[in-house]
């Protein structure tokens, strides 16, 4: 059965042009997987459709409250189905993460938006909390988008040539190597000349030679 993911946000056009471009957008079209993305507050009962609130105990901002949240994922959930919530305290997203996921044959994403969400919805009906990075975005919006884009290249037919996840950056230990395309001499600059030579094994040595060169450089952390 293909992954069906569902995102709720307040702001559902912010994901438009971004699960219809591109390889993401094929693999949706092909039927590899499926997105819907949802408005929260259209789960709001209030007049003015509010999704948010003021804080108890004062200051600024709002939060998001928990009537349409919990309305909307109860209405979406589905047996063994991963509720997932965005956020800068939550576990790191990795590729291993990523992996996992596209195991999953559904998953609910929640984005949060202002000062992030009531603290109930978290505790009743979200299983796991991932966070893209160690900075504060505005909304989870994007952040719902990454997952989405680095999980979807684990899902078998949509990178198409399933031979290019082998030697990315995270698959191993080691960072990607240098790539280099026509011509082979471009504003005084040459290409490798081991990449001309076609002798496939120094070329992988050469390879590998780079990759651990940078993972060194700049991610020293991957090789301990
Ligand atoms: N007050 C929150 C805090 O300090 O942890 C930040 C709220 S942030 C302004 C609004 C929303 O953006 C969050 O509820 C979350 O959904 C999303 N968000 C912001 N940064 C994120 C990150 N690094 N990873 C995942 N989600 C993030």
């Amino acid at each position: 059965m293909p992954l069906h993911i569902d995102v709720l946000t307040l702001f559902p056009r912010m994901l438009e042009g971004f699960l219809s471009e591109s390889i993401l957008g094929k693999g949706i079209e092909s039927g590899l997987l499926t997105v819907k993305v949802h408005d929260v507050r259209d789960w709001a009962t209030s007049k003015h459709k509010n999704a948010d609130d003021r804080p108890f105990g004062g200051g600024a901002g709002m939060v998001m409250k928990p009537e349409p949240v919990f309305a909307a994922i109860e209405q979406l959930q589905t047996p063994g189905c991963r509720r997932i919530y965005l956020t800068p305290d939550g576990t790191p997203y990795s590729e291993k993460l990523a992996r996992e996921l596209a195991q999953v044959t559904h998953l609910v994403l929640l984005s949060g938006h202002y000062e992030g969400i009531d603290q109930r919805i978290r505790e009743k009906v979200i299983d796991q909390e991932i966070s893209i990075g160690d900075y504060v975005l505005t909304n989870g919006t994007l952040p719902a988008a990454v997952i989405i884009d680095a999980l979807a290249r684990f899902i078998p037919g949509v990178l198409g040539e399933e031979k290019s996840l082998t030697h990315e950056s995270f698959t191993g230990k080691l960072l990607d190597f240098p790539q280099y395309t026509r011509p082979a001499e471009f504003r005084g600059m040459s290409v490798p000349d081991v990449l001309l030579s076609g002798d496939h094994a120094k070329i992988e040595q050469w390879r590998n030679d780079r990759r651990i060169e940078k993972t060194r450089q700049v991610r020293p952390d991957l090789l301990n």
